[in-house]
């Protein structure tokens, strides 16, 4: 996939970053999959050989290299799925239509679609047989619930959804929904950030204005992503309504989230409390992000997923400290935004997800899951 304009805030690794539990595993052997029965999530609980405080065994750092095993999984990353045209063209915000097509792509495929849990338990346990793909969102969207969700119901896919804790059911959005607004609205003809100036004339001059802020905020910004996104409503001149209910921006509520696992076919995992990057955390601030976040989603959930998301995602986004706070908190695995296919042998805590943004068509898509993305001819053919 072409990573042009619009990266998005919490995707995979574009130019300056490209792109965003706790329970028993799942150890039927017979684990429910799309194509056979829907998703009824497993018991709650701590993960097997996991307490609260204790790491988690070894042998769940990496990815069994067992006997039978010769499944591999691919994961897909979506974000928000929008009615109408996405705000800015940005790279995280998909139309509902090109979503339902790749939805119907998988079918047409006839990939085995399972939920994520499942899928990462028989890749640790090296019990997966076949290649199957799971389908994952980061950030919590509402329209995940109200838009993707009836798409994913129509098709009987199951998906996980990675939730920013700290601003669940609040009607405050990410911070690159501020920087997005911001650039929306400003009246300035140009704006001024980071030692760096864009034009304003016209939704692309300002959707490239958008990525590019994005993307010095996520390298520059560190720990306040939040405190940088109002130095850019000051720029634009732009008091942006800190508001986004019932905006392509908002974030879902506790009611949205249990209606939705009520459903059978979300699960729902942690994605910190306030989306920093993590690397770039002191010890207490890191541990801030990861306990209260993986809790908060266990108390609101009947079947808390075992899989961490790393926001941002890329390897220097997340340290060897993270991964020990995921282990002593009781979760398996966590995955990352680094692009490619998990294999057995593969690091439980660096799973690799494929970036799905708005600029993938689903001849793209089908490309990815067929091994032949990188072919020049699907490159061109593709986008
Ligand atoms: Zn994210």
């Amino acid at each position: 996939m072409r990573r042009n304009g619009s990266p998005c805030a919490f995707g995979p690794a574009r130019p300056l970053w490209a792109a965003g539990d706790n329970r028993e595993m799942p150890h039927n052997r017979l684990l429910p999959c799309a194509t056979s029965r829907p998703y009824t999530g497993a018991k709650k609980g701590r993960p097997r050989n996991c307490a609260p405080g204790i790491p988690a065994k070894q042998e769940t750092e990496r990815v069994s290299q067992g006997k039978t095993g010769r499944g591999a999984v691919d994961i897909l990353m979506y974000h928000a799925v929008t009615d109408g045209p996405p705000p800015l063209d940005d790279w995280c915000y998909m139309p509902a239509q090109l979503f339902e097509a790749h939805m119907a792509t998988l079918r047409r495929m006839g990939l085995k679609v399972m939920p994520l849990s499942d899928a990462v338990m028989q890749l640790l346990d090296g019990t997966l047989e076949e290649r199957v793909v799971a389908i994952t969102f980061d950030d919590g969207y509402a329209n995940n619930a109200t838009t993707a969700l009836p798409i994913l119901e129509r098709y009987g896919l199951p998906a996980t959804i990675f939730l920013v804790s700290g601003i669940l059911g609040t009607a405050r959005s990410i911070w690159a929904s501020r920087i997005i607004r911001a650039l929306q609205e400003s009246k300035r003809p140009e704006i001024t950030f980071g030692g760096e100036t864009w034009a304003l004339d016209g939704a692309k001059a300002r959707g490239r204005a958008s990525s590019a802020i994005q993307n010095i905020v996520k390298s520059t910004a560190g720990a306040a992503p939040d405190t940088a996104a109002e130095a850019v409503e000051i720029a634009c001149d732009t008091e942006v309504n800190p508001d986004f209910s019932g905006t392509d921006f908002a974030i879902m509520d506790a009611a949205m989230v249990k209606s939705a696992e009520a459903g059978g076919l979300i699960e729902f995992g942690a994605h910190t409390v306030s989306h920093p990057i993590l690397s770039s955390l002191d010890d207490a601030a890191l541990a801030a992000e990861l306990g209260p976040s993986i809790e908060a989603v266990a108390a609101l959930v009947e079947r808390p997923s075992p899989v961490f998301a790393y926001p941002n995602g890329r390897l220097q986004d997340f340290d060897d400290r993270t991964i020990a706070i995921l282990r002593a908190q009781g979760l398996s695995a966590a995955v990352a935004t680094t692009e490619d296919r998990n294999r057995p042998g593969g690091d439980a805590f660096r799973l690799h997800r494929w970036g799905i943004g708005r600029n993938c068509s689903a001849l793209r898509l089908a490309a990815t899951l067929m091994g032949a993305r990188s072919l020049p001819l699907v490159r061109r053919l593709a986008g």
